[in-house]
């Protein structure tokens, strides 16, 4: 379940502190450490899985229930009507640095436009 060499399982299973949002059995969402936005939400499943390249079929659901959550969030934040964006980086060209799948949520600012 989860990966002894892998930050965020840290994160999950407590060794390594972090500044949380949300959780319940399935999920956790903290802020991001070096925020790149006033809100920047880190949203993971407690499960250990490497990028969306590894998502299965039976992961989709936790892949929903972070959808789910980041519209909760959204709004618990305050940005729902302001807007904000949700993002994943999968891979070296994405800047995928922690191996663990993670979801970006960003807002509080106009955010730039998405570039190549
Ligand atoms: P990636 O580039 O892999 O999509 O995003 C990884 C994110 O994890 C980055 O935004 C980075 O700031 C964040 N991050 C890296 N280490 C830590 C940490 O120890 N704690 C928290 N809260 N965020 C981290
Ligand atoms: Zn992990």
């Amino acid at each position: 379940m989860t990966q002894s060499d892998c930050l965020f399982c840290k994160i999950v299973e407590g060794s390594i502190p972090s500044n949380k949002v949300y959780e319940d059995e399935q999920l956790l969402a903290f802020h991001d450490i070096s925020p790149a936005a006033p809100v920047h939400v880190l949203i993971i499943p407690k499960k250990h899985i490497d990028s969306m390249n590894e998502v299965t079929e039976e992961d989709l659901s936790l892949i929903a229930d972070i959808h789910r959550a980041a519209i909760k969030l959204a709004a618990e934040l305050g940005v729902a009507d302001s807007g904000y964006r949700l993002i994943n980086n999968c891979g070296p060209d994405s800047g995928q640095a922690v191996q663990h799948i993670h979801y970006h949520l960003l807002a509080g600012t106009k955010l730039g436009a998405l570039t190549g």
